[in-house]
């Protein structure tokens, strides 16, 4: 790529496992180096070298105003300016927490974190200790952070023994994860009649995000709740990626489906490092110190995170953001749609609301398994011809791309211009 991307990649790959601070950012398997990013502003960013791109990464979801909104920053620069933590409670602490209360009505009690792998983490924990049950069902292809027991997707086999994704992940930890097919609910009966009395919780992300983008066909979200109730198992959705982003009430809201427990993270920060869990309030006062489940944080609920979260989160609601995502959200579809069909492109495009994939496989993708039908040579250059053009999707096939509110009509005319020409290439 240019020269100085090139140069601070070399020095990275020198000091930092692989050159980066996450996996996918590396650009595996797509016969580049990723670039070096100086700037960002709206829906664009700029490396290190100038060159300007359309970003529909958005930092992997946070940026949903799109990138530095002055309302974020102006936040941040107020909050620092008095301190930027203090390990003692801060009114925004309790202004963030009854915000989330009043938007997710799941969620009667929260917690704030750092991460969204802290809150999945948290989750698991707390559903243990509450139910005083081991064994964990999650399906495969759904991603909760780098969470121990949660690395494990399991293949044929799953039934009986979990094997971990990981090295360093205890088969011992893995045997209590049970991964099974996405919108399979008779697996979810047969393994709930296997263990009727030993499974802690069902943990998901209600529209799978990290595989890639599908969604749950009609009936599976509220079987997985009956199921739950049924068995005294909770259900926990993890909402770091949907949560303030497909509905202000996140996918729950969208489904009419009511979790025990959900995760939260991304959009929730405002691009600052900050993760949140919360459910019904017998559950979480199982919490330290009221109850024996320990959790805790240095820097949880610091004012910086805290103001920059509560500035992002009122500012979309003061624009009525999540109608102006579907909007935007339709016009990218339908110029996606059209382009598919002018150069005859057999692929599968899913979309809700401001987020969306494109699967380069003709067949229908409903889990992990279809999803990985998808042709990632067709992907890679897809991928290489857009960036080149000055048109940034996510560096692979299983990841979700995000409009922001920032977006404007030009550049979505401009994503289909480039978008038809590498279909057409
Ligand atoms: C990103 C993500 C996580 C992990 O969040 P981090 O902040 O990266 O730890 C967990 N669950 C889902 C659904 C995510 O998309």
């Amino acid at each position: 790529m240019s020269t100085q991307s090139a140069e601070l990649f070399a020095r990275a790959r020198r000091r930092i496992p692989g050159g980066v601070n996450s996996p996918v950012r590396a650009f595996r398997g797509l016969g580049r180096e990723p670039f070096f990013v100086e700037r960002a502003q709206g829906a664009n960013i700029w490396d290190v070298e100038g060159k300007k791109y359309i970003d529909y990464v958005g930092t992997w979801g946070p940026a949903i105003l799109g990138h530095a909104p002055p309302v974020v920053i102006e936040a941040v620069q107020a909050a620092a300016a008095r301190g930027v933590s203090f390990g003692i409670p801060n009114p925004l602490e309790v202004e963030m927490a009854e915000l989330i209360c009043r938007w997710v009505p799941s969620i009667e009690k929260v917690r704030m974190v750092n991460s969204g792998t802290e809150a999945t983490m948290s989750c698991v924990r707390l559903a243990r200790g509450f139910t005083k049950r081991d064994r964990i069902i999650k399906f495969e292809g759904c991603y909760h952070g780098h969470v121990d027991a949660l690395l494990v997707h399991a293949g044929s086999g799953a039934l009986t023994h979990g094997q971990p994704d990981s090295a360093g992940v205890p088969d011992e930890f893995a045997r209590l994860t049970i991964a099974l097919p996405f919108n399979n609910l008779a697996a979810v009966r047969e393994t709930f009649a296997k263990w009727p009395n030993e499974i802690a919780a069902v943990i998901l992300e209600p529209i799978p995000a990290n595989a890639g983008l599908y969604f749950p066909q009609a009936g599976f979200l509220e079987g997985l709740r009956e199921e739950c109730t049924k068995h005294g198992a909770l259900l926990i959705f993890d909402e770091v990626m949907t949560g303030f982003r497909v509905a202000r009430g996140g996918a729950q809201e969208l489904y009419g489906v009511r979790p025990d427990l959900t995760a939260l993270g991304k959009v929730i920060g405002g691009g600052l490092p900050v993760g949140a869990f919360g459910g019904r309030a017998e559950i979480m006062d199982q919490l330290s110190p009221l109850g024996p489940v320990y959790q805790a944080g240095t820097l949880s609920g610091n004012p910086l995170a805290m103001a920059a979260g509560l500035a992002q989160l009122r500012e979309l609601e003061r624009i009525d953001g999540w109608k102006l995502l579907e909007e935007l959200g339709a016009r990218f579809e339908q110029a996606t749609r059209d382009s598919l069909g002018e150069t005859g492109t057999a692929a599968v495009f899913h979309r809700v609301g401001s987020m969306f994939c494109l699967f380069f496989t003709p067949n229908p993708v409903t889990d992990l398994a279809s999803a990985k039908d998808s042709d990632p040579g067709k992907f890679a250059r897809f991928f290489n011809h857009c960036l080149d053009a000055g048109v940034y999707f996510a560096p692979s096939q299983f990841e979700t791309g995000f409009l922001s509110t920032a977006h404007t009509p030009e550049q979505l005319d401009e994503t289909a211009r480039v978008v038809r020409a590498a279909l057409a290439s």
